[in-house]
């Protein structure tokens, strides 16, 4: 049995439970009040029969509707409803009797509760009993077939009907089921997906709760670190700042005559005191730039100045005169916002990468304005990169070919630092090279717009000096 066909059986029976005692009581009431109507009991006795027969089938087929026994109650119930009738038929029938129309209600009854076909069994049944019953009452067969002729058509009318109906009901209710069922479904799938949603939940707030731990144990490490930096910054700078001065103040003869070899000794200690000083500065730099901690005071500056600095820090570099140093500068300055500081570290790292890298030829210093860019392209004759290190070389502490750049001391962080400082600028730095021919990095800026204002300082033109390592953190 389906679902459905479960639930219409369900329906019928609730209304066969209700309807089976209702009609058996009307019967019982209606055959009661007839009965004492009749003056003696040898006459009204089918009567009596009839309230006993009613009140008992009305027990009976209940009793056997709530066995879940459905199609026996409703039979139980019908027969005996059928037989009292058939009595009042046989004992009272007179031309015009209403009687034989009651079987109607048994017709109607029989196929709501059960089948809607069992109407028509019904309406068989009763057409043989109201023919038994009437044939008692006359003589001539052409008078019964008309007698009875009304009643059997009519209740087959109603057979008819009532099957119809019935029928019409058991769809309707199937397809309410259906329904039914289906939002049931949906109902169960909706649960489904809720207690899904409340576990996702539960595990997003346990990830959400690491993650935050995760956080703090980040924030506060890096913390660590950046206090680590300047303090480490801080110790080593002091000395350092003290060995460098005291070399030059001892190698430029200062303090009393100083012979060749001492003064190379203190001209190497110089240069290894700014070198640990620059490779210094830049780790401090990248831990400002990991940390987030990076800020820029970009303003309009005049580049020039900033690019004739570091021209001239760089020619210092420059171990001979087989390198010429170039300058392509346009007549018309480009405007830009910029943090003159950062931006001449970037620029001076690309040139002295230049300087370290180039043995003969030149080093060009290329300026260039552009619809909405400026830029600043540093060429070189040197030894070029191959182009499957382009990126190689823009990462922390990479260096291509490691016995030429020990050869010429390096960190490896120049580039990544420059790189970073461009970005934060708005602007790209993208390199360009030929093995064994040259290599240019040129670094793109966006112009500023005319109303374009400084972004914090001052309005003046800001003159830039040359950048002690120690003044550029
Ligand atoms: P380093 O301190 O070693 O110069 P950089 O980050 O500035 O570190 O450069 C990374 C590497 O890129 C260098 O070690 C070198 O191999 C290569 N490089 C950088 N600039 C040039 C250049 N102009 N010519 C050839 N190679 C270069």
């Amino acid at each position: 049995m389906t679902q459905t066909s479960a639930y219409s059986n369900e329906l019928r029976a609730d209304t066969a439970t209700i309807m089976i005692p209702l009609i058996a009581i009307v019967t019982a009431m209606a055959t009661l009040l007839w009965a004492l109507a009749f003056e003696s009991f040898a006459l009204s006795w089918h009567l009596w029969l009839g309230v006993v027969l009613a009140i008992a089938a009305g027990v009976i087929g209940r009793y056997y509707l709530k066995q879940g026994q459905q199609a026996l109650g409703t039979v139980i119930f019908t027969a005996v409803h059928l037989l009292i009738f058939f009595l009042i038929i046989l004992k009272n029938w007179s031309p015009g009797s209403m009687v034989p129309y009651l079987f109607a209600i048994l017709i109607i009854a029989s196929s709501m509760f059960t089948q809607p076909d069992y109407g028509f069994i019904t309406w068989g049944v009763s057409s043989i009993l109201t023919a038994l019953g009437i044939s008692q009452h006359i003589n001539e067969s052409m008078s019964l077939a008309q007698n009875i002729a009304g009643p059997v058509v009519v209740n087959l009318f109603v057979a008819a009907a009532a099957y119809f109906s019935a029928l019409e009901w058991q769809v309707a209710v199937e397809s309410v089921s259906q329904l039914h069922i289906k939002a049931q479904h949906r109902r169960d799938e909706l649960f489904t997906i809720q207690e899904e949603l409340h576990l996702t939940n539960a595990k997003l707030m346990n990830v959400n709760e690491a993650l935050e731990k995760a956080r703090q144990t980040a924030v506060a490490e890096r913390d660590l670190r950046t206090r680590f930096m300047n303090q480490v910054s801080h110790e080593l700078r002091t000395p350092i700042n003290t060995i460098v001065n005291f070399a030059h103040i001892l190698s430029q003869g200062e303090l009393g005559q100083v012979t060749e070899r001492q003064i190379d000794y203190l001209t190497r200690i110089e240069k290894s005191g700014w070198h640990s000083m620059s490779v210094l500065n830049d780790l401090l730099d990248l831990a400002q730039m990991n940390a987030g901690e990076f800020k820029l005071k970009r303003q309009r500056v005049d580049l020039e100045a900033v690019c004739e600095e570091a021209m001239t820090s760089v020619r210092s570099l420059l171990e001979n005169d087989d390198v010429d140093l170039i300058r392509d500068y346009p007549e018309v300055w480009p405007q830009v916002l910029v943090d003159p500081k950062r931006f001449q570290q970037a620029l001076l790292n690309l040139l002295s990468n230049a300087a370290k890298y180039t043995d003969k030829g030149f080093i060009t210093l290329r300026v260039r304005t552009h619809q909405h860019t400026a830029t600043f392209a540093v060429e070189d004759t040197g030894i070029g990169i191959p182009e499957e290190h382009y990126e190689t070389v823009f990462q922390e502490f990479r260096q291509l070919d490691e016995t030429i750049a020990r050869r010429r001391i390096g960190t490896g962080l120049g580039l990544p630092i420059s790189r970073h400082l461009i970005e934060r600028h708005g602007g790209t730095l993208t390199l360009h090279s030929t093995v064994g021919q040259g290599s240019t990095f040129t670094i793109t800026l966006p112009l500023a717009d005319n109303e374009e204002t400084e972004e914090k300082i001052s309005p003046k033109l800001v003159n830039v000096q040359t950048i002690a390592p120690e003044e550029s953190i």
